[in-house]
């Protein structure tokens, strides 16, 4: 068992929702209603998704209104494969205001997901200045961390909404969250250079999808970590990076923390297991998203932040879809972008860091788990074994050897990870005291899944703490 007082053989009793005691093997009581034996299993806290898109409007086909699967679909793979929380994300465009976009993302999940869930707020376009003033409220309410895109990711479309909000109005929404203990979520990556990339592409006639990782280059990801780093700094702020995807990315990661600046990285497991070469094979677009896969030295540089530090957070950036349709387009403005990988990124974690590269159990906690919970605001709710917090558990076997196969999924008609060897895998799921998931089997409800509502601890926000 994975706890703050190290790892080793615990007891830990659970009533009703929450972890009662954790306590020296064979000490705690066994007149209980039910006793799991987790002999030769590994139990870790139930694993902390923070990066989804779930019942999401797809922008990689404008002329069409699809969208990703809804929680209903997608938190059964998470129960599944060990995820107990996820947050996703409600979007503020030019139009709209915080409130009513909350309560509509809210309302959809209310009874539709398998495991608990919370929010982060998405700041896009031209945003006019009173939504910023609607900052300081969200926070109070729960609602800590705000989402940014440093470029619209794919060239301008009359039907596409732009993701991008220009670096004046991330500054506002720096200073307010910095006043008011929130947090910077960001996607970074230089607009200038990906829009000329793909000019410059398209007039040179290289629109095969698997130039991507050029588009999407490592030089876009220095460019937008670098200023939103000084951005982040002149106000104050802290900041999350999503899907790091570049050795530069870490790079400007471990120098702003080695200043003490409170900046913390994620990145995705499919960046840190595949690089641009898979494009070129007939499935690769499967692990395609936004920014792309990149190179055998940006792989290495990623596990390399995993394993030891520089990287806070191993997500998905789940945005689950057929596999007709991720495999639809095969240009660089064409490809369906989007991962899905909730379901075997516990599994992969474990098997691809602690069994292959060595890292120790904790540190597997801590990125699968605990830090997230820690950065975005639910610990110590989530993301730790300790009395008094949630008792959300993934037990996994370390004696499961076996080549993934579709059959081991439960979302959607492929799973990326498909061919895939693993060493370890989750066998049973406890979110707050119920057994959701054993052994591939799904046994809680729609019903199980709650709102988590969240709040930043301010040490989070001075230094780095994780
Ligand atoms: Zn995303």
């Amino acid at each position: 068992m994975i706890t703050p007082q190290g790892v080793g053989r615990w007891d830990v009793g659970i009533e009703g929702e929450q972890i009662a005691v954790v306590a020296a093997a064979g000490t705690a009581p066994t007149d209980t209603a039910r006793v799991i034996d987790a002999t030769a299993l590994i139990v870790s806290p139930g694993g902390v998704e923070p990066h989804a898109h779930l019942a999401h409007a797809i922008m990689s086909h404008p002329e069409e209104p699809l969208a990703t699967l809804g929680p209903e679909d997608d938190t059964q793979g998470m129960a599944c494969g060990g995820t107990t929380t996820h947050i996703d994300f409600a979007f503020v465009r030019p139009g709209s205001d915080i409130q009513p976009v909350l309560e509509q993302r809210v309302a959809r999940w209310k009874g539709n997901s398998y495991v608990d869930y919370a929010f982060h707020i998405t700041l896009a376009g031209a945003l006019p200045l009173r939504v910023f003033e609607q900052i300081p409220e969200a926070i109070q309410q729960g609602f800590p961390s705000f989402k940014v895109f440093t470029t619209n990711i794919l060239p301008p479309h009359p039907r596409r909404a732009g993701n991008r909000i220009d670096f004046g109005r991330i500054h506002l929404a720096m200073e307010k969250v910095a006043a008011h203990g929130g947090i910077m979520v960001v996607h970074g990556e230089d607009e200038d250079l990906v829009q000329f990339n793909y000019e410059r592409f398209r007039e040179e006639g290289r629109m095969d999808g698997s130039n991507l990782h050029l588009v999407h280059s490592k030089l876009s990801e220095l460019l937008a970590f670098r200023r939103t780093i000084a951005l982040a700094r002149a106000a104050g702020a802290g900041v999350y990076f999503v899907h790091t995807s570049a050795r530069e990315g870490v790079q400007s990661i471990v120098e702003a923390r080695a200043l003490g600046l409170p900046i913390y990285g994620e990145t995705l497991h499919q960046y840190a297991c595949f690089n641009a070469e898979y494009y070129k094979t007939p499935r690769g677009f499967c692990s395609h998203t936004y920014p792309s896969l990149k190179f055998p030295e940006d792989q290495a540089a990623l596990w390399d932040g995993l394993v030891t530090d520089g990287l806070s957070t191993l997500a998905t950036d789940e945005y689950p879809t057929s596999l007709a349709l991720k495999l639809r387009g095969r240009t660089i403005e064409d490809v369906t972008g989007g991962n899905i990988g909730a379901e075997a990124r516990i599994g992969i974690a474990f098997t691809e860091g602690v069994v292959k590269r060595g890292m120790s159990l904790p540190r597997f906690a801590d990125i699968t788990a605990t830090n997230a919970a820690r950065i975005l605001g639910l610990y110590p709710q989530k993301g730790v074994i300790a009395p008094g917090s949630d008792a959300d558990f993934v037990l996994i076997d370390p004696r499961v050897k076996r080549t993934l196969a579709r059959e081991d999924f439960h979302v959607s008609d492929y799973s990326p990870w498909e061919g895939w060897p693993v060493s370890g895998w989750p066998v049973m799921t406890l979110l707050r005291g119920k057994v959701i998931a054993e052994r591939g089997k799904l046994l809680g409800s729609l019903a199980d899944g709650r709102l988590l509502t969240r709040k930043i601890d301010p040490a989070v926000l001075r230094r780095p703490v994780c």
